[in-house]
């Protein structure tokens, strides 16, 4: 090993799933949304100017933080806004996660957060969820340094009540809470509206799969204005300028046609439904998932060989070869196109 090799930080990467680059794939493995964005967006990107790029970007955000604010009856102190939720929580995780003390997130969850601790250096250790993949809240009462919820839970689809979260939330008073809903708007219900009682909760949540806008790199977060101005420190101390202008603009257009977003949600929902009762009829087990995306066990079939067999039809999906979960597959609702084309696959296939 060269001399200067001993001193490179190793990390092991987050791996995301498959980004084809030919066309004709039908791709449900990495939970876009199967619609396009809000027309809104479409005609803002028209609109923008290019002479506008000459400059750097809002560093407040104004008219994204604004319209986020309008949105969910919340002052524009108490929110922040970063490059996808991804970057949000990687800055939340820099920001709040200073203990000792191991911060606590689940075994079976978004897998991003054992990634963040081991780059940041922050001790942490993953509770196990119940056989059935459910929260015991009492597993996050002890001490420990912080507490990471993905709700509803990647890659399970499983949603906790609110009133389960608050509990956790409320049990850790000396810890940042933070509380990922990248899913809540597919059928969860949210605690955004916590901020305003608990201020050690930080609300993650993103316009990649409800707003369909992943291409576009837009997260934010809600916490109590102490929380938040403690983000903007650490994240003014790296990049001031991380959100481009066309996001900005794009983002601000996108969280003004609410109708646009209930409307494309609650098509993904009836479509998700109706995938479960499709998919329990070819033989699957399902949990009973509250995203955009299903978790689904065959009862007789090995997952790997489902896996690799629909990606020889060109049908994407995720299989995770880690314990627990290697007998499933996590299937992104697409149209109802393409969920059929799925279903013909299966038929074939099984
Ligand atoms: C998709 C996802 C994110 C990150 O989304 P961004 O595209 O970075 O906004 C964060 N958490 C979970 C659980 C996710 O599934």
């Amino acid at each position: 090993m060269s001399g200067w090799e001993q001193n490179v930080r190793r990390v092991t990467p987050y791996t995301p799933g498959e980004q084809p680059t030919q066309s004709g794939v039908i791709k449900l493995n990495t939970n876009e949304n199967p619609y396009p964005p809000s027309p809104l967006v479409k005609r803002a990107l028209e609109q923008a100017d290019a002479d506008r790029l000459r400059l750097y970007p809002s560093i407040s955000c104004d008219e994204l933080v604004e319209g986020l604010a309008k949105r969910y009856g919340l002052d524009k102190a108490n929110l922040f806004v970063g490059v996808g939720s991804d970057d949000v929580l990687s800055m939340a995780f820099l920001t709040f996660f200073k203990s000792d003390r191991p911060i606590l997130f689940p075994d079976i969850t978004y897998s991003f957060y054992e990634v963040w601790a081991q780059v940041y250096g922050i001790p942490y250790k993953t509770v196990p969820l119940r056989e059935d993949f459910s929260l015991s809240a009492e597993d996050y009462f002890g001490e420990n340094g912080g507490v990471v919820i993905a709700n509803p839970n990647a890659p399970t689809g499983i949603c906790a009540h609110a009133d389960t979260i608050e509990s956790i939330i409320a049990a850790n008073r000396d810890s940042v809470v933070i509380i990922d809903e990248a899913y809540v708007d597919f059928g969860a219900e949210s605690v955004i509206g916590l901020i305003k009682k608990y201020d050690n909760l930080l609300v993650v949540q993103t316009f990649s799969k409800s707003r369909s806008m992943a291409g576009m790199r837009i997260g934010f977060a809600a916490g109590s204005e102490k929380l938040i101005r403690y983000l903007n420190s650490v994240k003014f101390s790296i990049n001031s300028y991380t959100m481009n202008t066309l996001s900005q603009i794009c983002g601000a257009a996108a969280i003004k046609d609410e109708e646009y977003f209930k409307k494309t949600v609650a098509q993904i929902i009836a479509t998700r439904e109706r995938a479960k009762e499709r998919l329990i009829e070819l033989g699957f087990t399902l949990t009973d998932s509250k995203a955009n995306f299903l978790f689904a066990k065959h009862n007789k079939r090995d997952a790997k060989e489902i896996f690799t067999k629909l990606k020889e039809k060109n049908i994407y999906v995720r299989w995770w070869d880690k314990p627990r979960i290697s007998d499933y597959l996590r299937i992104t609702v697409g149209t109802d196109e393409q969920m059929d084309a799925l279903y013909s696959a299966l038929k074939q296939i099984l």
